[in-house]
């Protein structure tokens, strides 16, 4: 049986985990991953797996105008087809597979050999544990999956059951593949990396994250970036114990961290749960520690006010003139399943873009905001079928 997985730059992590699933069932199945466009097209395969997110709507829709006479069958997943399963299918899936693809996929590919196909496949697991040996690629070691937040404009929480960690021996093992195949680093995914087995999702677990670190040195890992892309921290877990084992043992001299808004009252009404000052007490914690700190903010959420849009620019002034930081610009888009999706982006006032432009050309500012407004916009069209 062949079957086709459809990589993007921005997709590769999300298959990751269904490698181990089909390989640990289907030993015949022989995996192909299918850069373009043109690869579907000249290919023979039984299924081609898709798994994406809000944002790539617009070409997914194209690419499957363009391959519609191709005998395929087609399969979603993803955080997009995860929020509106129904919509994917109406896009010409013949299946989808909504929350985490490990148990799904199996059963989906038994029922497609057997000719029973289902439209929905729908399940969740309870631990991480896929690993790099079943792939033909590698990347950053999952080592938390889901929050404990639940950030209103934020799918994670919406698309996975509950929080899980990777175990400390799982982490290694992995580790030690990579070693294998000649990388002697290492990156994580988690969106918040100090909630590493943390018993509540928020306190960093100190004896946990010593015991990565340093055993991930002890087999030969030269460089550890922990907090930085693809991962991040969350304010109010960055602690001094956690940072100065960080700065102990890890190679990043950046951490990013989520601030997504300069006002008080638009944290609580995000649902952010912390405070500026924890933000503040967090920057200071990681320079102190010789860390530069990537602050995410998010412009434009539904009904924003001039004032809201002062104090965010006079607290991004603020921690720009105070510590070393450099601000990750983004767009609000209303992601499906999240409980925003259904509110309109506000449009960016000139006098605030002018802002953001001059902190561009200055250079303290980056981020794809201005390619993010496009797409949340065609998002809330999209949805409001305007
Ligand atoms: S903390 Fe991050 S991952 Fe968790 S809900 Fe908020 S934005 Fe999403």
């Amino acid at each position: 049986m062949k079957l086709a997985f459809r990589i993007t730059k921005n997709n590769k992590n999300s298959f990751l985990p269904l490698f181990s699933s089909i390989k640990r069932v289907f030993r015949d199945a022989e995996i192909y991953l299918v850069k373009s466009e043109e690869e579907i097209i000249s290919g023979d395969f039984d299924i081609l797996f898709y798994s994406f997110m809000s944002p790539d709507l617009s070409w997914i829709k194209q690419e499957l105008a363009n391959i519609k006479n191709k005998d395929i069958c087609l399969v979603a997943g993803g955080a997009h087809t995860s929020a509106d399963p129904e919509g994917v299918l109406n896009m010409g899936f013949d299946s989808v597979v909504v929350g985490e693809g490990e148990k799904s996929i199996v059963s989906l590919i038994k029922d497609y050999r057997n000719g029973n196909l289902k439209p929905l496949y729908h399940s969740y697991v309870s631990f991480i544990d896929y690993s790099f040996s079943d792939s033909l690629y590698t990347s950053a070691v999952e080592i938390v999956r889901g929050c404990v937040h639940r950030c209103k404009f934020c799918q994670v929480p919406y698309l996975f059951k509950g929080v899980k960690y990777r175990s400390i021996a799982s982490v290694l093992r992995e580790a030690r593949i990579l070693l294998e195949r000649k990388r002697s680093f290492i990156r994580f995914i988690a969106p918040n990396s100090l909630s590493y087995l943390s018993y509540d999702g928020v306190t960093p677990n100190i004896k946990a994250l010593e015991r990565l670190f340093s055993g991930l040195k002890d087999i030969g890992i030269k460089e550890i970036f922990f907090g930085s892309f693809p991962s991040e921290v969350r304010p109010e877990s960055v602690v001094p114990e956690a940072v100065k084992l960080m700065a102990r043992f890890c190679a990043n001299k950046r951490v990013v961290m989520g601030i997504q808004s300069g006002s008080e009252e638009r944290l609580f009404k995000l649902n952010r749960g912390h405070t500026l000052s924890q933000v503040l007490n967090a920057i200071n914690i990681l320079n102190n520690f010789g860390f530069y700190v990537e602050a995410d903010f998010i412009f434009g959420f539904p009904n924003e006010t001039d004032k809201e849009r002062k104090e965010t620019l006079n607290f991004i002034y603020y921690i720009l003139s105070h510590f070393q930081v450099y601000i990750h610009a983004h767009t609000y888009m209303p992601l499906p399943g999240t409980p925003l999706a259904s509110q309109k982006p506000s449009s960016l006032p000139k006098w605030f873009r002018a802002k953001l432009h001059e902190l561009e050309r200055e250079g303290l500012l980056r981020g794809f905001w201005q390619k993010q407004e496009k797409i949340g916009e065609h998002l809330w069209k999209e949805r409001a079928h305007l």
